[in-house]
């Protein structure tokens, strides 16, 4: 079945029974993150993503489906796998040079395995669902946060919006943040840099606003696509209005992720040796500041 398809009926009837075995696809947990909420944080990556932003720094998170990934400078060159970089070939793989990325996860499985950091997480922390796109798969992601809170524990939404509204819908009652991609305002620009334009993304925005949920509004700072001070102040004005927003960040351009692409067999969308140098991204700090926002 494509996790990338939301059937709603499917959705509503899987969710409204509660069932223990609804199944996730994930490529990594990641335990005592301090950027995917407030607190220290478990993050769960979930697999499959609809945009291709360029300068996506997760692209084992693109792919809704479990890939090979092959990372040379770890290869002994033993050949149990083949020569060929397949998943059949990462089940005999000795050295984990060649892996399989992505793990099917029942809730109960996962449950436990965020519940074994509950001490870490204090008052503030908790669990936050990123990815990829999580709300692609938000049957999975409605029940995992359910059971969370279900246990005391608070739980953020990580989604860059371009989902179905009815897949947020489902989160609402069980989701204390979301963290919330605002890419740029003009849908043609957005579309060439992301594959997609953001009509949808903001008409969720908005309407996520209007449910009262508190919002972390996330701006990726992207050279030569939103790195002025028009787009940040058409993006400061947009955040301004929007209703429930606690905090901004500004996250600058890097190419930490550019090395797995070619490990993944993919080529990055967009590359560029221009940065957002410090001064800048002061500058446009201060714009939403102006605009009385909680930017960091
Ligand atoms: S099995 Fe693993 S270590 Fe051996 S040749 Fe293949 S990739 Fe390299």
């Amino acid at each position: 079945m494509c996790r990338n398809t939301l059937c709603l009926c499917r959705l509503q009837s899987l969710f409204l029974r509660g069932d223990p075995y609804v199944t996730g696809l994930i490529y990594d947990v990641q335990r005592f993150s301090v950027h995917d909420g407030p607190g220290i944080r478990t993050t769960v990556f979930m697999k499959g993503c609809p945009l291709r932003c360029g300068w996506c720094h997760n692209p084992e998170g693109l792919s809704g489906a479990v890939q090979p990934q092959f990372t040379p400078e770890e290869c002994i060159g033993c050949g149990s796998c083949g020569g060929e970089h397949s998943l059949a070939g990462a089940k005999k793989c000795p050295t984990g040079a060649l892996k399989a990325v992505g793990q099917e996860v029942t809730t109960e499985k996962l449950l436990a395995e965020v519940l074994a950091d509950r001490d870490f997480y204090g008052e503030d922390g908790g669990v936050t669902f990123s990815g990829g796109e999580c709300l692609l798969q938000a049957e999975f992601v409605a029940e995992m946060l359910r059971r969370i809170r279900n246990e005391g524990i608070t739980t953020a939404v990580d989604s860059c919006g371009l989902v179905p509204w009815e897949a947020i819908r489902m989160t609402l009652p069980y989701t204390n943040t979301y963290l919330y991609d605002v890419k740029c305002l003009d849908g043609e620009k957005h579309r060439s840099f992301t594959g997609h334009d953001n009509r949808l993304i903001l008409e969720n925005l908005e309407k996520l606003a209007e449910s009262g949920a508190n919002l972390w509004i996330r701006v990726p700072v992207i050279p030569d696509f939103n790195d002025s001070a028009g787009e940040m102040t058409a993006i400061a004005a947009l955040v301004h209005n929007t209703p429930g927003v606690s905090r901004v960040t500004l996250m600058p351009y890097h190419t930490l992720g550019k090395s797995k692409y070619a490990t993944l067999g993919m080529i990055p969308g967009y590359e560029t040796e221009k940065t957002i140098p410090q001064s800048k991204l002061s500058e446009f700090k201060s714009i939403f500041r102006e605009a009385g926002l909680p930017v960091e």
